[in-house]
């Protein structure tokens, strides 16, 4: 039995978590699930969207499926998706992106991965205002070598330890000569210790660019921070949207994963929600907890379903008229066949 951190999160979140467990549970494994509260939802509830008792549990666990959480844009409580990576230093953003078969989009059969450095660069919350009228507003962005160093090894290693071939280093370094420079040289240093592997580098405008032109030239993306929350999404778009984007975020010790998109508040309570990107990331938590066998076994019947078309929601196909559930019961008859 092993016990995981289950926080379904905000907006379509509790629908789409909840299809995920039910999907886990019937691949076999054996899971315990050690419900948790975290997002907008828990702020309404308790005043606090990060309560203490959500942190201690995932301490415990070491491993959490997490369902997105709303951040209000400008004043407002600050990122629980963040807090969460940094309380428990989650540095590897590891984001997969796939064309499944079946699925209509602009390029099927591609296979790509989006590997994000998770903590620093812009995202280290450093803001504030100048002047008495906020005239201006000022965020300090700050990369370390340390933490260039290891995002850059965990993709090289990444790719060894997936078979795959190249990795291609994305950076600004042309006008931000530090912040990114730092990156880019660090990348160029980390890439002699793995000869085996093509390596590549990309300034992230044209990156941006080529992905969508031609991204089956990519194969493993690294990047720092701003650009690797982009360029995933970009991503998702390029292999059918964000209903089939899985994310996950490791530490050293410790692995929450989730959806790549966030709590779509525009279609929660609908029950017009892709629960693939969550099943997705159950998957990979399986995989990361040893469940091998059950992580290809769920992944197959996502994929079976895909491949029909038919029971799939209406971001895949608008045809259909499929819901939430109708879409999970569908992966769940493939588990049982
Ligand atoms: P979003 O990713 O929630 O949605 C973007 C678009 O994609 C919407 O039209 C939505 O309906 C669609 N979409 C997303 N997931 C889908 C799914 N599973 N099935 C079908 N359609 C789907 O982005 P947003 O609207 O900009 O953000 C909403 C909130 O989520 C914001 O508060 C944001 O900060 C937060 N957010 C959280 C996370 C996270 O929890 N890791 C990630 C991104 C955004």
């Amino acid at each position: 039995m092993t016990r995981v951190t289950v926080i379904p999160g905000d907006g379509i979140g509790p629908e789409i978590i909840a299809s995920a467990q039910r999907v886990i549970e019937a691949s076999g494994a054996d899971i315990e699930w050690v419900e948790a509260a975290a997002g907008e939802s828990s702020f309404k509830a308790t005043g606090d969207p990060l309560p203490h008792a959500t942190v201690a549990s995932i301490r415990e666990t070491r491993v959490a499926l997490k369902g997105p959480c709303t951040t209000p844009a400008g004043l407002g409580f600050r990122s629980i998706n963040v807090a969460l990576r940094q309380e428990f230093e989650l540095y590897a953003g590891v984001r997969p992106a796939r064309g499944f078969e079946g699925v209509s989009c602009l390029f099927p059969g591609l296979d790509l991965v989006v590997i994000r450095e998770n903590l620093e660069g812009l995202y280290t919350s450093m803001e504030h205002w100048i002047g008495e009228g906020h005239e201006a507003a000022i965020g300090i962005g700050v990369n370390t070598r340390a933490g260039m160093d290891r995002i850059c090894r965990y993709a090289f290693d990444y790719a060894e330890t997936h078979g795959r071939k190249k990795v291609t280093a994305v950076h600004k370094a042309n006008i931000l000569k530090l912040l990114s420079g730092l990156f880019l040289e660090v990348s160029r240093e980390v890439s002699k210790d793995y000869p085996g592997i093509e390596f590549e580098e990309r300034i992230v405008d044209a990156m941006a660019m080529q992905m969508v032109r031609d991204p089956h030239q990519f194969d493993v993306v690294v990047t720092t921070n701003l650009f690797g929350d982009i360029l995933s999404d970009l991503a998702a778009g390029l292999v059918g949207g964000l209903g089939l984007a899985p994310g996950a975020n490791f530490g050293n010790d410790t692995a929450i994963f989730e959806a790549v998109h966030g709590s779509a508040l525009d279609i929660a309570g609908q029950g017009k929600a892709n629960p693939g990107s969550v099943i997705l990331a159950g998957s990979m938590m399986l995989a990361h907890l040893g469940y091998h066998d059950h992580a290809q076994t769920l992944e197959r019947a996502l994929t079976e379903v895909l491949r029909e078309g038919k029971a799939v929601t209406r971001d895949l196909n608008p045809e259909t008229g499929v819901n939430t559930q109708e879409m999970t019961e569908a992966v769940l008859k493939k588990l049982a066949s």
